[in-house]
């Protein structure tokens, strides 16, 4: 079969023997333009792209009644012989047909039908299978647009469980139905790239069976995310992904590293500046990295920690590593009020012990920004602290060594890849506070390396964590003025708004109300007010005022939720908590008990809360463990929801479900190495099957790291 014949997508490296399935699902019989289009909004362009599109339910085409006993409402097929049309007297009327077996008469009919096209499909005097919802109308049983007609010699086709298939508009069941069948039997018979045992242990079927198992389920269990077929398909996919990850990551390692290492001197000086002792995480966080950074490959790795758990320090003596071995470092941190917060942690120490250190951002302008630039450019200023800013053009460094991403709730690839063409073999850093499960922490990055902070920092305490109804608004109030009378500082959080476009509020406005409200109580200049709609200078003014201790009382919207490091604010309100999601209402209630002081964070909900908002209420109550909570979000969201798709760089998955075959990851991680450690450039028997493997999943990319991709 030529390629280009059947209107070939994709790769000119794929192996033939996956031609047929890339090939546009337009080459199917009965698929012109308009039902391709179709299809392809629906599943995707590809006839690959229908084995993947899975049936929701089933439909008994074998129940066979006598017409005389086919039960109301249901689906059943009938044997009947035709015996007479009745062509509607006004269009407004239905055409009829009249049929019956030995046990009585059953009316087909047919509104809007074109007579041709039924003389046609039920000739007169023929016997013919017809299937569908029976109706009993005045004593007869009718049958209004039957969903399948057939002569008896395709019976057999006909007389089995029918899956159902997800639609879109304009696409008739039959015509998908008929196309993801057409796919099915173009699947071809593929090599095993399945470890043997681990087959035979788990009693998969082969890749083939399994497709026609998905598409000709034998009983509702079929349909089920846990049949062994459809979990077949989902280690495949796991697998592909794996060995993608695995093979990206193990050209990466080829690339030339530099070793990093310092004397220790400056280093030195940075712990004794210290107002506190590291914690035993910091400490092997420290040492992992360092290690990295002083062997000759690339460093790329995760230091993953929950808020407050220290990772700007780790990131500080890290860059002083290159600045003890004469090189530069820059962390680049994604918002403004971020960016600040690391280099008001940071300035302080490295003056300590002598190093310059800069923080740049989109509002730096003119003589400002030179000098920075400049000191960047001759090696003067060996720390860059900043935002986006780093990476325009025009800002160079003489010899960046480490590039340290804050990555907060996204997987930045492009950013750490932006940071580190500043500088040649540069060492890489990511950041997060997302306790991502380790479940998606394998799925999005592979075996990447990880240092993780698990303990919170000396001294802190749990933060007392309530749920409040709404309806006691007032005596919240009167409980954060005794907060504030003691000394205490306290965040005030202003509810998302949902996309209402018959609300009058927005965000902005309802934190407005709510400032103008808790000021004229409070007092103007005790309470302050952020919002995403404020001028740079008016926010930095109000988060001064917050951070210095002369305004009590902050009244924000979620733009607090990353940054912000104001150890005596002790207390959180959140309003509306029932509309913020787990991960996110974690991060808030992050900002307080960072210091040494009890705190207490109260959530406000509008009755009555819905059952996932109270499940998620009452997580936070149990519990300030960020992987617990991650691993609960996961659980009650799943996984594309966890980190939002499209922003996240988390893969989309076809056949696998991470809520449901999460455990499947860290088996195919294993099998991974395995096969790596044997076959590196995958030439082998199974090495081979595992490239059509990466093709038939679309991980080309990752084929050509391979000597002979
Ligand atoms: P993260 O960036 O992980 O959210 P930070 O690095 O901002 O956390 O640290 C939060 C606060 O905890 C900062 O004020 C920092 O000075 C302090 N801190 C960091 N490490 C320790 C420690 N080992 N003991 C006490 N306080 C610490
Ligand atoms: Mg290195």
């Amino acid at each position: 079969m030529s390629a280009a014949g059947i209107g070939y997508i994709g790769d000119p490296m794929r192996p033939a023997v996956l031609f047929p399935l890339f090939a546009d699902v337009t080459s199917l019989p009965g698929i012109g333009p308009r039902f391709g289009k179709l299809i392809a909004k629906l599943a995707g362009p590809k006839v690959a792209d229908l084995l993947w599109h899975r049936p929701f339910g089933l439909i008994d085409r074998r129940f066979q009644p006598s017409v005389a006993d086919a039960p109301e409402g249901r689906v059943c097929t009938l044997k009947v012989r035709i015996e007479e049309h009745v062509p509607p007297p006004n269009p407004k009327r239905p055409y009829r047909v009249l049929a019956r077996d030995s046990s009585g008469t059953v009316e087909l009919v047919f509104f809007h039908a074109r007579g041709d096209w039924l003389t046609k499909a039920l000739p007169i005097g023929e016997i013919r299978l017809v299937s569908g919802r029976v109706e009993r109308f005045r004593g007869h049983v009718q049958m209004a647009h039957p969903d399948r007609i057939v002569g008896e010699d395709q019976a057999d086709e006909l007389l089995k469980l029918e899956p159902t298939y997800p639609l879109t508009a304009g696409l008739p069941a039959g015509t998908l139905r008929k196309a993801i069948e057409l796919a099915v039997e173009r699947a071809p018979e593929l090599p095993e790239w399945m470890d043997g045992p681990l087959k035979d242990q788990r009693r998969w079927p082969s890749w083939r069976q399994a497709i026609g198992f998905i598409h000709g389920p034998s009983g509702p269990g079929d349909l089920e995310p846990t049949a062994s077929a459809r979990v077949r398909l989902a280690y495949d996919e796991l697998l592909s992904n794996q060995l993608a990850l695995a093979l990206m990551r193990a050209h990466q390692k080829k690339q030339a590293g530099r070793r990093t290492k310092g004397d220790g001197k400056l280093r030195a000086r940075i712990l004794k500046a210290l107002p506190y002792s590291l914690t035993q995480s910091q400490i092997t966080a420290d040492a992992e990295i360092a290690g990295d950074m002083a062997d000759d490959k690339r460093m790329l790795r995760l230091l993953q920690g929950d808020v407050g758990s220290g990772k700007t320090v780790v990131a500080l003596l890290a860059m002083i590593s290159a600045v003890e071995a004469g090189s530069q470092a820059a962390l680049m941190a994604p918002t403004e009020i971020l960016a600040r917060q690391h280099f008001a942690t940071i300035e302080p120490l490295a003056t300590a012990a002598g190093v310059p250190v800069a923080l740049l951002t989109g509002r730096d302008k003119g003589k400002k920004r030179d000098e920075i630039l400049a000191g960047f450019e001759n090696g003067s200023i060996p720390i860059a602290v900043g935002t986006h800013a780093l990476v325009q053009e025009g800002v160079a460094f003489r010899d960046l060594a480490l590039a340290v991403v804050d990555e907060q709730h996204r997987f930045g690839v492009d950013q750490r890849v932006e940071l580190s063409s500043k500088g040649k073999a540069v060492d890489v850093l990511a950041m997060t506070a997302t306790p991502i499960p380790r479940t998606l922490m394998l799925a999005a990055y592979g075996d990447l390396d990880v240092s993780r902070l698990t303990e919170k920092p000396a001294g802190r305490k749990p933060v007392d964590t309530r749920t409040v109804p709404l309806e006691r608004l007032a005596e919240v109030i009167d409980a954060v003025g005794r907060a504030m009378a003691s000394g205490g500082q306290v965040f005030w959080v202003c509810p998302l708004i949902e996309d209402n476009p018959d609300s009058p509020m927005d965000e902005t406005a309802a934190a407005e109300v709510r400032h103008a409200e808790l000021a004229a109580r409070f007092g103007a200049d005790r309470v302050a007010l952020v919002h995403g709609k404020l001028k740079a200078a008016e926010k930095d003014k109000a988060m001064g005022a917050f951070s210095e201790g002369v305004a009590k009382l902050l009244v924000a919207t979620t733009v607090i939720e990353v940054g912000v490091d104001v150890p005596a604010a002790t207390v959180m309100v959140i309003e509306h908590a029932e509309r913020f999601g787990l991960a996110q209402l974690h991060q808030l209630r992050g900002r307080i008990g960072r210091g040494d002081k009890p705190a207490t964070c109260l959530l406000l909900y509008q009755t009555p809360v819905g059952e996932a908002a109270k499940a998620r209420l009452a997580t936070l109550r149990e519990t300030d463990d960020g992987f617990r909570i991650a691993e609960e979000d996961l659980r009650l969201r799943g996984a594309g929801e966890v980190l939002g798709k499209r922003q996240s760089g988390m893969p989309e998955f076809r056949a696998a479900d991470l809520a449901v075959h999460s455990d499947l990851l860290p088996i195919a991680a294993d099998d991974v190495k395995l096969i790596l450690a044997k076959d590196p450039e995958l030439e082998s028997e199974r090495g081979k099957a595992l490239r059509t493997l990466l093709y038939l999943f679309e991980r080309d990319a990752a084929v050509r790291y391979l000597r002979s991709g």
